[in-house]
């Protein structure tokens, strides 16, 4: 594989000689000697190389190839001195710097193939770890001499010909003395946040190789740190002329900070500040929600609060409680359901948008398949609220979830995790994050007789996860019916022109402009909403204490059929309670805020009680 010269490689062997003279890496050495074959990775920091020789750590960025393998090589006989044996030492580089490293997915080219980048993304699949070859030893079936070829991911190597005897053929594989590697396979995509709402996510192969495999599960956000390698496609045993790409990893550093992604200044602190000392700030933020969708405002108040959500909470015992708000839509087409979906996508952090009938496999959950990509091993792959961990997930026509699904919802929706456990596979994927989901009825309309329990075909138990559930029924009322046509062709009429051709653009006046665009710019809320996620964690006060108890214990003696009234409701009270200060940036839940949390709920039980 090294195609180049002896004398070039002696003098990377003594730049790796140099610097393990300069820099103190004598006590993990030690430990790696000790510990051999149970460790076997020497972590480096790239800080470190670049101070000792801008150049060197350059070109191990340009051909890291030669220059890791070099050092491995190095570092075994360095070792090697008390111990008798070393067939596999991993030199893995850490503290690496953004610069010159990393890269979007879809931003990776050709050119980039064999040299270190990074890339940052969420791991959708990943396939059980399975051994491959790592040091294939063969025996000459001529004379029985025994030669060692290492072998590298995917490609066999095999003996050209037996230096003793000069037999050319076929050599015999000696599983026994032969030495295995574990290996796994993972797919990254794009961080949705990264994206500007309308392309689809790209994504890309990582190999994890020995020591590094087996840690890294779907959903997790990670930078992965590696080699990029291009692997020619085959058809049968047709070489063609395109290559894959994949990175072969080095390292990998899982994001431990929730909302990390959006960058908030010392600027934009001081306007999220401003904003939240306004009185009406949450009347403020439901106004900037989808001002082109007309009226909705319960709606859009509880989906402004589920924006920022309860406060999850580990109880003494262990158990936790989630903070999340779950809000389900019900009610008839046309009522501008999957436009509120998309526009929330767009406006929350972290949110993942997906279908009832998922197209891939794993569905909304997650699933444990043999497919192409694990080769026939098994893939453990991701589902909408898996990707959606730590954010948000709408989904459009629930209605028509998988059958397969209904089960695992349940588990995804209460305690925030997917289990799966299948074929070798066990795995526990987290799903933390809130939900906005939308279903159609299941006569076509919303049948105002009925309850929204006989109008979907879910189980009610699924259905009391949901904290509120909205219906929207299509009326025809003269005098909204007017408003509305007003609002859509004022919509229509103030919305720039795709393919605006000049001259066109004509003054027109339009009374009340304000109204059709959002009070609050997009991406201050999308700051706010995390800058609140992040550092506010509310308490209740004891009025909002009073009032929740209250407002429990009257809807309980109150009555409502269609839905049963659990402690699940005053939970879901609580939680909006939360969300509502948290919108304010208060760390105690006041009355004012326990107040609004009822009324919501208010609306919801007579919403869906009405008949
Ligand atoms: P659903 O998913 O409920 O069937 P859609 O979101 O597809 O409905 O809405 C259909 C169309 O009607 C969309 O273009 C939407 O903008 C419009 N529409 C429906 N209700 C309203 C509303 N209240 N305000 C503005 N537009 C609306
Ligand atoms: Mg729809």
């Amino acid at each position: 594989m090294l195609m180049i010269e002896q004398a070039e490689i002696d003098l990377i062997k003594k730049r790796w000689a140099d610097f393990f003279d300069r820099y103190d890496y004598e006590s993990d050495i030690n430990r790696l000697r000790e510990r051999y074959p149970d460790e076997r990775s020497l972590y480096i920091s790239y800080k470190d190389l670049s101070s000792f020789d801008i150049d060197f750590a350059d070109n191990i960025r340009k051909d890291p190839v030669t220059y890791l393998s070099v050092g491995e090589d190095y570092l075994k006989t360095y070792i090697g001195r008390t111990r008798e044996k070393i067939s596999r030492l991993n030199i893995r580089l850490k503290d690496i710097p953004e610069r010159n490293f990393k890269y979007e997915i879809r931003n990776v080219r050709s050119t980039n193939v064999d040299t270190f980048i990074s890339v940052t993304g969420i791991i959708r699949k990943n396939t059980e770890v399975l051994p491959r070859l790592d040091i294939a030893v063969f025996r000459c079936p001529n004379c029985g001499s025994i030669i060692s070829e290492t072998e590298y991911y995917r490609k066999m190597n095999e003996p050209a010909k037996c230096d003793s005897c000069n037999y050319h053929g076929k050599f015999i594989l000696e599983i026994d003395q032969s030495t295995f590697i574990d290996t796994q396979k993972l797919e990254i995509q794009e961080n949705p946040d990264t994206l500007d709402g309308t392309s689809q996510p790209q994504r890309m192969t990582v190999i994890m190789e020995d020591d590094i495999t087996g840690k890294i599960f779907p959903g997790d956000r990670v930078t992965i740190y590696g080699i990029l390698k291009a692997d020619q496609k085959f058809i049968g045993s047709i070489k063609l002329t395109e290559f894959n790409i994949f990175l072969y990893a080095n390292n990998f550093k899982k994001e431990t900070k929730d909302f990390e992604d959006i960058r908030i200044t010392d600027e934009d602190e001081e306007n999220i500040k401003k904003l939240s000392s306004c009185p009406d700030i949450i009347d403020r933020l439901s106004r900037s929600i989808a001002p082109s969708i007309y009226g909705l405002e319960v709606i859009k108040k509880a989906l402004v609060l589920q924006l920022f959500g309860g406060v999850r909470k580990v109880l003494k015992d262990g158990t936790t409680i989630r903070g999340d708000i779950h809000i389900l839509m019900v009610g008839d087409p046309g009522t501008a359901k999957s436009q509120l979906l998309r526009y929330m996508t767009s406006l929350a952090p972290r949110s993942v948008f997906a279908f009832g009938k998922g197209s891939s496999a794993a569905g909304l959950t997650a699933a444990a398949v043999r497919d192409d990509f694990g080769e026939g091993r098994w893939t453990l792959e991701a589902g909408a609220l898996v990707l959606a961990d730590n954010g948000f997930a709408a989904i459009d026509e629930l209605d028509k979830m998988d059958q397969r699904d209904t089960a695992s919802m349940h588990e995804a929706m209460e305690q925030q995790s997917v289990t799966i456990s299948k074929a070798g596979i066990m795995a526990t994927l987290k799903s933390r994050c809130s939900i906005l989901a939308a279903a159609n009825p299941k006569f076509g309309r919303y049948d105002v007789t009925r309850t929204i329990a006989e109008q979907i075909d879910f189980p009610p138990p699924l259905l009391s996860r949901f904290d509120i559930i909205f219906k929207l029924v299509d009326t025809p009322n003269k005098d909204n019916d007017s408003r509305l046509a007003e609002h859509i062709l004022m919509t229509h009429r103030i919305g720039e022109i795709y393919r605006s051709i000049e001259n066109t653009n004509i003054n027109i006046d339009i009374p009340d402009e304000e109204k059709y665009i959002p009070e609050i710019d997009k991406d201050l809320i999308r700051k706010y909403i995390s800058y609140a996620k992040n550092r506010i964690f509310p308490r209740l006060s004891d009025e909002a204490i009073r009032i929740l108890r209250e407002e429990y214990v009257n809807t309980r003696s109150s009555g409502v059929d269609s839905i049963p009234i659990t402690a699940r409701q005053l939970e879901s009270t609580i939680r909006l309670a939360e969300a509502a200060a948290r919108a304010r940036l208060s760390s105690i839940v006041t009355e004012a805020d326990a107040l609004l949390a009822k009324s919501i709920v208010d609306y919801y039980l007579k919403d869906v009680s009405a008949i």
